[in-house]
């Protein structure tokens, strides 16, 4: 095999969570490309990343889900409907996301409880019911997406710097056990990408001169400049590659 050959995902069918928009749409066209199907998980939208993917050739197969509120059976219940439809599941990537702003002495329970939910909470228990597939089929793979407050603690966002340092655990603590299965567990870890997520900072003149004065690159990353981590992790290429939290932030974490 080639080393371009291991890349391909031919036959191979992967769950997006967050698959409508930002980075989860990328990452999705970036596997479909690759030759992947993909069932994407969404809350409020789909529409426009499964036209991208059925004019790429690969079929498309839209699940609804509050990630709020969906607990473990709801969950289980998705990754059912993805094998019944497919007859396997190779590849998951726990894109959701949302960030919620507070100061911590006043941070309100009902946000401290949606961030975790989708953040944590949702990617523990997707993460659970693909594996169970993915030892039955000896390989898989798994994605979180992850955060630079994986690493660091930001300022007013106690409970996103909570769920994405939680998430750098997880993808630790799952490699450890389900490596010896051929499944491989990572984390994608974004610097600034310029999403609806980061919509409001991009429009503060103030704040977005200050990030882009500390990002080497000089630039926000776009949603594509994840395609290629994405790919290497869904992949063969990456077999050897388990409990690795990788920044992909035009240098940010380097300074
Ligand atoms: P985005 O454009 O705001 O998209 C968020 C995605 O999450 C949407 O697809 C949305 O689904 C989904 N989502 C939110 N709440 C949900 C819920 N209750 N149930 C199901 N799905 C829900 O954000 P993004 O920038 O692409 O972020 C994607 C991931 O990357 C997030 O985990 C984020 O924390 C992480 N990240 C982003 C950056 C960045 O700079 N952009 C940096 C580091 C990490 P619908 O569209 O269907 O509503």
């Amino acid at each position: 095999m080639t080393v371009l050959d291991m890349f391909r995902l031919d036959g191979q069918v992967a769950l997006v969570t967050g698959v409508g928009r930002g980075l989860g749409q990328a990452m999705a066209v970036a596997l479909a490309e690759a030759g992947a199907d993909i069932a994407g998980l969404y809350n409020t939208r789909y529409q426009d990343t499964q036209t991208q993917i059925e004019t790429l050739g690969r079929q498309f197969l839209p699940i609804q889900a509050d990630l709020q509120q969906a607990g473990p059976d709801e969950l289980n219940k998705v990754v059912e409907q993805v094998v019944d439809q497919f007859d396997r599941l190779d590849i998951l990537v726990n894109n959701a996301g949302i960030i919620l702003r507070s100061p911590a002495m006043e941070y309100p329970a009902d946000d401290w409880n949606a961030v975790l939910n989708v953040n944590l909470n949702a990617a523990f228990y997707l993460s659970q019911a693909a594996a169970r597939v993915m030892q039955g089929q000896g390989k898989g793979k798994i994605i979180q997406i992850a955060s630079l407050l994986s690493f660091q603690g930001g300022i007013f966002v106690p409970a996103y710097a909570a769920a994405k340092s939680g998430l750098a655990g997880l993808t630790k603590a799952l490699a450890n056990e389900w490596a010896p299965l051929g499944i491989n567990v990572n984390a994608i870890a974004p610097g600034y990408i310029a999403t609806d997520n980061t919509a409001a900072l991009q429009a503060d003149a103030t704040r977005n001169a200050a990030i882009l004065g500390r990002i080497p690159v000089g630039r926000w990353g776009q949603p594509e400049d994840l395609k290629g981590l994405t790919l290497y992790l869904a992949s063969s290429a990456s077999d050897y590659m388990h409990g690795s939290i990788i920044n992909i932030d035009g240098g940010w974490l380097g300074r």
